[in-house]
Order: C-alpha cells, then sequence, then structure tokens
C-alpha cells in the first residue's frame, strides 16, 4: 500500500460564518478499533445546510466546532486499526449517520439510533464528516460493505434512504391503506419507493414543484398532486369515499404541509413526522384527540435499515435514477451548499466530491 500522506483537503466550519477549504489538514488516523476511509464523495444534506446558516438549534449546544461536514459518504477503507477484523483495505463502505455511544439507557436497549450523546457526523469534532479527502469512522461505527461495482449515484442514496424507510416502517403500511407522502425531495422520493414495495391501495405523492412529481409517478406514486394547483384534500376524499387517507407522512418541513395532513387524514389514522421545521407549527389539538383520534408517529435516523436498503438499491427494487446526478469537486463546496437550499436547476442531490 502507498502511504497515506500526512495532510488532506477538508471543509472546515468554524462558525456559521467562517467555512474554509483547508488544503494541510490533519489527515486522521486509526486508533485500535477505528477504520480510516478514502471519500469517494459526500451528499450535501438540508441539517449540513441548516447548521451553515447558523441554526441555533444546532450551534448552541450541539455543534463542537471546528468540524468538517457531511454525514452522506461512501469511501474506501485505507487505513484499520489492530482491533478490526470485519473490513479488510480496500473495501468500499457506507456507515450509518450516528455513532452509538454504546453506554446511555437507549444505547443498552438496542435504541441507539437516539442516543443521548447523539454523535452524527458532519456536527462535531470528534465524529469529522465526509467533506474532506479522509474521515475516521470510530470504533462504535456501524459500517456496512457496499458492491464495488454499485454506480456511485446510487450509493450514495443509501443513507438518505434508509432514513426514508425508518419513516415508511413508522407508518406500518397495510394492503388497504390510501397512503400520502408530503414531499418529494430525495428523502420523500424514497420514502416513495419504498412505501411501493410495500403495495398500499393507493399511494400519493404530493409536492410544489412538477418535476419532482413526475420522478415520483416514475418511482411508483399512483397519483402525484401539486397543492398549489390541485384542492388536494377534497382528491383523497374522492378517493376514499370522503373518509380520508388513512396514512400521512410528513416529508416537507413546511408546517402548512401539517395541516393539510391533519385536515385529509382519516379517523383513527397514522401521521407520520418527519422533517426539521424552521417554524413552529399551529395547529388545532382537538383534531388529534377529540376529533380523529390519531397515532402521531416521529421519526428520526435509520435505525437498521441500512442493510436492506442497499440490497433494494443494487437489485433496482427502488427507483434511484436521477436523484443524485450532480457531483461537483470539494473546491466548488459554495455552490453545492447554495444549489442544495435553492434547489435550483431542479437537482435532488447535490454530491461533493472531496
Ligand atoms: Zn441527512
Ligand atoms: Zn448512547
Amino acid at each position: 500500500m502507498s502511504k497515506l500522506p500526512e495532510t488532506m483537503k477538508a471543509l472546515v466550519a468554524y462558525t456559521p460564518d467562517r467555512y474554509v477549504l483547508e488544503t494541510d489538514w490533519p489527515r486522521p488516523k486509526a486508533g485500535p478499533d477505528e477504520i480510516i476511509i478514502r471519500v469517494e464523495a459526500c451528499g450535501v444534506c438540508a441539517g449540513d445546510v441548516k447548521a451553515k446558516h447558523g441554526a441555533e438549534r444546532f450551534w448552541n449546544s450541539y455543534i463542537i466546532a471546528p468540524f468538517i461536514p457531511g454525514h452522506e459518504f461512501v469511501g474506501h477503507v485505507v487505513e484499520v486499526g489492530s482491533g478490526i477484523t470485519e473490513f479488510s483495505l480496500g473495501d468500499r463502505v457506507v456507515s450509518e449517520q450516528i455513532v452509538p455511544c454504546g453506554q446511555c439507557m437507549f444505547c443498552r436497549t438496542g435504541r441507539y439510533w437516539m442516543c443521548e450523546i447523539s454523535d452524527v457526523y458532519g456536527f462535531k469534532d470528534r465524529v469529522n464528516g465526509g467533506m474532506a479527502e479522509y474521515m475516521r469512522l470510530p470504533a462504535n461505527a456501524r459500517t456496512y460493505r457496499i458492491p464495488m461495482d454499485m454506480p456511485i449515484e446510487k450509493a450514495i442514496l443509501v443513507e438518505p434512504y434508509s432514513c426514508s424507510k425508518h419513516a415508511v416502517d413508522r407508518a406500518q403500511i397495510g394492503l388497504e391503506d390510501v397512503v400520502v407522502i408530503s414531499g418529494c425531495g430525495t428523502l420523500g422520493l424514497g420514502m416513495v419507493g419504498i412505501a411501493h414495495l410495500k403495495n398500499p391501495k393507493i399511494l400519493v405523492a404530493l409536492d410544489i414543484k412538477d418535476e419532482r412529481l413526475e420522478k415520483a409517478k416514475e418511482f411508483g406514486a399512483d397519483f402525484a398532486w401539486n397543492p398549489m394547483k390541485v384542492n388536494i384534500v377534497e382528491e383523497i376524499r374522492k378517493l376514499t369515499e370522503g373518509y380520508g387517507c388513512d396514512i400521512y407522512i410528513e416529508a416537507t418541513g413546511h408546517p402548512a404541509s401539517v395541516v393539510q395532513g391533519m385536515d385529509m387524514i382519516r379517523k383513527l389514522g397514522r401521521f407520520v413526522e418527519f422533517s426539521v421545521f424552521g417554524a413552529p407549527t399551529l395547529l388545532d389539538w382537538s383534531i388529534i384527540g377529540d376529533q380523529k383520534e390519531l397515532d402521531i408517529l416521529g421519526a428520526h435516523l435509520s435505525p437498521y435499515c441500512f442493510p436492506p436498503v442497499i440490497d433494494w438499491i443494487d437489485k433496482d427494487r427502488i427507483g434511484t435514477r436521477g436523484v443524485a446526478e450532480l457531483f461537483l469537486p470539494i473546491d466548488d463546496w459554495e455552490a453545492a451548499f447554495r444549489i442544495a437550499e435553492t434547489g435550483e436547476g431542479n437537482a435532488f442531490k447535490v454530491v461533493l466530491k472531496p
């Protein structure tokens, strides 16, 4: 093996106003139970953009700077610690976004995705992310091998689609259900593909961008509607003899989508909330109890979802075509963050190549 360099190129976040592409940042080295990967690509997530915008919730109590952003990465193993037996040099891997502490009550009871410490790559210096040439996967990392020949356009979707799977799992979709998925960004499209695998009676996708609705139909939605153009509450009632949808999965992060969902969901329905919101939602809570007796379910991260999602993506059982198309060199990180935020050029997932 050729000797690895001592320094590397890395996007380093010091403060919301100070993100610097460092060219001689120290390369991480593997401790006994750690792995170092050469990053092949790293997607830009809405969470990365929110951190860049200085989201108070992140910077006040969560972020430990300086850090390297990025939790949607694919890479090749270039260094393994003495205690690593499962992985070898050259393996192509992905790793779940959270590195569980292994000690807290949630970790000890198998619910590691809600780890009290919550070390997610790309927000803290001890779990630096994939927007760098090299990256360290710490001892408790949940790492998986992916096929060497899986195109990077597909491989880069393993992390986001795994989050989609968890949200769909929470919804407990049955064959008789009319399911509405609100929001057809990368995650919403993953939900459409995975909900389609569950074969519900009717699958409806909503988004305010028509190009996204086209993609949702391609990935398995029976109907794809734009709430700006169609009275969707009325359409859903028409489809369901006036009752409303059985399941509503919220993946937009807009308060209006919550209100709309509460309106179109039937009594005793299931509402799954996946998004992070920029503003509080104003809602009459009597809908939840007195009017409809709803099940309100949250979804966070992607517990136990990586292995099946890798398999489904590999076998083309869920749609991926055209989602991750825009790859930029890490030098263009500013453009990548901008495009991830604005969606200009109809990009779904923007990916950096360090
Ligand atoms: Zn993400
Ligand atoms: Zn923990």
